[in-house]
């Protein structure tokens, strides 16, 4: 009898491998009381306004020596463990968008040192375009909702990362959601 076919777990990088808000509050020396609202997405006009610049110079001012020089998040480890665990390295693909160029460069600078086990296997994708991807054995771990639900509909397994910048702020802030979620990686890692 065959064993379940084991599915594919896709990973997004920052925010889930990389931690880019700490990151840019670091490199930028961005003040630590610069509010942000939970739930928004999207974090850089609140940071570029701390720092009296646009977004765009805000981007500008990444270059791929950040991207290529992202600590990990506090869950990194633990989550790559479980997704290894899971399905094994061989079904593991990295599933990140690239800000631009500098942004793209980094991130493969990143891969090459942090995760040589996939870079080496060219087991990644920078794309904006993350669902074309999505396939009903393909999980999908993000910390975007909007790339997890264009994910599922178009037919993949999305799970959404817990943080303050998402649907699932309360969750990250009262913390304690990871047992959880490794549980649900781990009983999505098998077809049926
Ligand atoms: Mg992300």
């Amino acid at each position: 009898m065959n064993s379940a076919p084991y599915n594919k777990i896709f990973l997004d990088m920052d925010g889930v491998l990389t931690d880019f808000m700490n990151h840019c509050m670091n490199y930028l020396n961005i003040p630590e009381e610069t509010y942000f609202e939970q739930g928004v997405w999207d974090t850089t006009p609140a940071m570029a306004k701390a720092l009296g610049i646009s977004t765009k110079e805000f981007w500008n001012a990444l270059n791929h020596h950040f991207w290529a020089t992202m600590p990990q998040t506090w869950f990194a480890n633990e989550l790559l463990r479980a997704v290894y665990e899971s399905v094994g390295p061989n079904n593991v693909r990295i599933l990140s968008a690239p800000a631009c160029d500098e942004s793209a460069k980094g991130k493969l600078m990143w891969l090459e040192h942090q995760l040589p086990e996939l870079y080496n296997n060219k087991q990644y994708h920078l794309t904006h375009l993350k669902e074309d991807m999505a396939h009903p054995n393909h999980v999908l771990i993000d910390d975007r909702d909007k790339n997890i639900l264009a994910w599922q509909k178009a037919g993949g397994i999305g799970l959404l990362v817990p943080t303050k910048y998402n649907s699932r702020h309360k969750e990250a802030i009262l913390q304690g959601w990871l047992p959880e979620f490794l549980k649900e990686v781990k009983s999505r890692s098998t077809s049926w």
